[in-house]
């Protein structure tokens, strides 16, 4: 099988997470893999960087993965690096109500009866355990249902759990993000019990954890890598993709060849024509402070009533992240620097210290709006034409735009070759 497979070989454009999935699990079959990278480095909208201006290395934004992420798990399995991710033992979220002063930590337990709900304790101040039950609404949606038109937005746990949670996951405000989406969000994690809540972040960086020791494993599978090779277009005769033009020359596809085109929403729709595809985005805005904060404090703190929503101790840099943060895109940089700066100092109890060296990171399309409308934009793995899988974090995963999303999407577009 594996030596049948050999002859074939598959063509992946874009190095992104699904990119790198993708080509991971073709390799692991024997599959003679291309990898096409327009970029000179891997990871897309996931990787670190070494920033000039704050003279340490950071990542592009903060990714927080949940232990029940059950693709990046495969995944971080299959290229060595399951032991980069850090988290607690047991599930637990710090939040800081900024307009009371409140902190608490909601603590869910490690098996799947919920009994945590039970326990004040482990609950968001101001809530019963009833509030947590009445979110199973979710789960009679609506296609057309918004966030907050299946839950109850007037509601304490709304305004200090599920409008967090949602919007991070979602990366789209309550009142336009799908709810259907959300309830599969809730499923994978609450639903899944306790175990599979537990957060997990890079203890060195993005690229540490999940981008260089991918690239490593497909060098070592035989993966030939071509940095700089941005695909231009694509011709396609009957039901079959027969030429990629890319930038360095053209590639004809023989008979058993195949492509995963593996980049952006906006991309790929400009490369095929008529593919359906989201087209509407939402941005990500990330500060980076230079601070090392104690190793007691946690590992990130949720804000409810703040500019900033979340904040992350990482090893030299305090972090914040503000998802569906278009609101903040024209603000200029000093500004949103002292602004978010503020929230931090409250977050990680800093007193009155000043405003260290700072970064502001705008990603303007971080991901797809994860509406009702743009749910119906997402297309499948498999297209019309036979040798031609898409994957990417805006395809039909049934999740949001997330590194599980990501992959669960080249191991789909994977899969779909393998199978044809
Ligand atoms: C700031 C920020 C914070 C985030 N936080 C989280 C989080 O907390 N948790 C989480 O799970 N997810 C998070 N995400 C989402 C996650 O990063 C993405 O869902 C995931 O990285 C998308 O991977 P991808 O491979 O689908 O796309 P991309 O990473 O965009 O990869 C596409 C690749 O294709 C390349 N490319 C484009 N055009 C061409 C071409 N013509 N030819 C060749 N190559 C091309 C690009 O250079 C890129 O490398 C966040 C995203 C951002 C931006």
């Amino acid at each position: 099988m594996r030596a049948q497979q050999r002859s074939r070989r598959v063509h992946v454009v874009g190095a992104g997470l699904a990119g790198l999935a993708a080509s991971l699990r073709l390799a692991e079959a024997g599959v003679a893999v291309v990898l096409h990278e327009a970029a000179r480095q891997a990871g897309g909208r996931c990787r670190s960087y070494d920033d000039a201006t704050l003279g340490c290395r950071i990542d592009n934004g903060n990714h927080l993965l949940i232990a029940g992420n059950r693709a990046a798990m495969a995944y971080l399995r299959a290229i060595g690096a399951a032991d980069t991710l850090i988290g607690p033992p047991e599930p637990a979220y710090p939040f800081l109500d900024l307009a009371t002063g409140e902190r608490w930590v909601v603590r869910p337990n490690l098996g799947r009866v919920p009994w945590w709900l039970l326990d004040a304790a482990r609950r968001v101040p101001g809530t019963r355990a009833l509030d947590y039950l009445r979110a199973l609404r979710l789960a009679t949606a609506g296609a057309d249902d918004t966030v907050a038109d299946a839950l109850d937005p007037t509601a304490t746990i709304f305004r200090r759990l599920w409008q967090p949670l949602a919007v991070a996951a979602l990366n789209t405000e309550v009142e336009r993000g799908a709810a259907v989406l959300l309830a599969r969000v809730l499923r994978e994690s609450f639903g899944a019990g306790g175990a599979a809540c537990r957060p997990l972040v890079p203890r060195d960086g993005l690229s540490e954890s999940l981008v260089d020791p991918a690239l490593a494993r497909l060098a070592s599978l035989g993966v030939e890598l071509r940095w700089g090779s941005r695909l231009r277009g694509v011709d396609v005769v009957d039901d079959r993709v027969t030429t990629l033009a890319f930038d360095g020359g053209q590639e004809m596809l023989a008979p058993g060849e195949a492509i995963v085109l593996a980049v952006t929403a906006p991309v790929a729709a400009r490369l095929v024509p008529g593919l359906g595809a989201p087209d509407e985005f939402r941005a990500i805005v990330n500060a980076h402070y230079r601070l090392a904060a104690s190793a007691a404090s946690p590992l990130f703190v949720g804000l409810v009533g703040g500019a900033a929503e979340w904040v992350f101790r990482k090893r030299e840099v305090l972090s914040v992240t503000i998802s569906a943060g278009d609101r903040f895109i024209d603000t200029p940089a000093d500004e949103l620097a002292a602004l978010l700066w503020r929230d931090v100092v409250r977050a990680y109890d800093l007193g009155d210290l000043a405003l260290p060296p700072w970064q502001i990171v705008k990603e303007r399309r971080a991901t797809f709006a994860a509406t009702p409308a743009q749910l119906r934009r997402r297309p499948p793995a498999a297209t019309r034409w036979t040798n031609l899988a898409l994957a990417g974090d805006w395809t039909e995963t049934g999740l949001p735009a997330t590194i599980e999303g990501a992959i669960r999407s080249g191991f789909a577009a994977a899969a779909h070759l393998l199978r044809a």
